[in-house]
């Protein structure tokens, strides 16, 4: 069980740690809520699981718990200190490894190179999710299913439909990779200090074939997103020669009209300016 309020107060006050909202140290008091991110995840027996920002250890040791090996990256000192004491005998049988540093220069913590199937599951700090998100996918090995938490908002920005005001690059990476399984509302008052946004728990699944987009196209992706609201054609008519040719041949292979804005391309489609060249 997670600790309460009152106990979780008196352990920060022991440790003589002030929650940093910079961090976003809003930590989990609710066992429903614990439950329910092991519920939705519905992990097969002893899968290795990564987890950003265990905090004080609350899903962390439910993980543990329930069979899993951790793979876990905090960067907060204190908090990292608290974890090496109060989860030592698992850290000394291995089954938790515990990092000190930063999730978005570390976004798979200690996993091995060599692993095979591993899942995410975390309470994100709301500020580094995108880039988190992205530095994951950068890495090329992705996580068969992830179960986060996450800032409302940052939800319906990331599964954005096509021609909305939220659709962005990093929905059409996630949407090229993953399926969006299901979302679970959570109050504001499971964690302490209490929030000031609304938070989702959300499950993403990889799908049975799932693209990756290379840095130099996500690059240009998110370059072209700068502009959303610009028309295609013209956007593309400020990229050097090779560039703006192979926009032009995308959009004429997929019989897109010059005139689109790129937030009015469907995710599906980017997947050919990806692939320009290969037929
Ligand atoms: N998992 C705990 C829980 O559910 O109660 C804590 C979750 S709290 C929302 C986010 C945690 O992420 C905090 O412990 C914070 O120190 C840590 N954190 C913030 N930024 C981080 C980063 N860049 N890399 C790793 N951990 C980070």
């Amino acid at each position: 069980m997670p600790l309460t309020p009152s106990e979780t107060t008196r352990l920060l006050g022991e440790l003589g740690h002030y929650p940093k909202k910079k961090l976003g140290q809003n930590f989990l008091i609710d066992g429903n809520i614990v439950e329910k991110s092991i519920d939705m995840a519905d992990l097969p027996a002893g899968m290795p699981v990564v987890e950003i920002g265990p905090g004080l250890g609350t899903l962390t040791r439910k993980l543990l718990e329930g069979g899993h090996e951790v793979h876990a990256v905090e960067i907060d000192k204190t908090l990292f200190g608290n974890l090496e004491s109060s989860l030592e005998s698992y850290t000394e049988n291995k089954r938790l490894t515990l990092t000190h540093g930063d999730a978005v220069k570390l976004p798979t913590a200690s996993l091995p190179k060599e692993q095979g199937d591993y899942a995410v599951v975390a309470n994100l700090p709301y500020a580094i999710s995108s880039a988190w998100l992205e530095s994951l996918l950068a890495t090329e090995r992705l996580p068969v299913r992830m179960v986060l938490m996450l800032q409302r908002e940052a939800v319906d920005r990331m599964w954005a439909k096509c021609g909305t005001k939220s659709y962005s690059a990093l929905s059409i990476f996630l949407h090229a990779a993953f399926r969006h399984h299901k979302s679970h509302l959570v109050s504001r008052r499971c964690f302490h200090p209490v929030p000031s946004v609304d938070s989702v728990l959300a499950r993403m699944d990889i799908l049975p074939n799932p693209f990756l987009f290379s840095a130099p196209d996500r690059a240009l992706i998110r370059r072209i997103f700068t502009q959303r609201r610009k028309q295609i054609g013209s956007i593309a008519r400020q990229e050097d020669d090779a560039t703006r040719s192979g926009i032009l041949d995308w959009l004429e292979r997929k019989e897109l009209a010059q005139t689109l804005r790129p937030e009015q391309i469907e995710p599906e489609a980017w997947l050919g300016l990806a692939m320009r060249g290969s037929g």
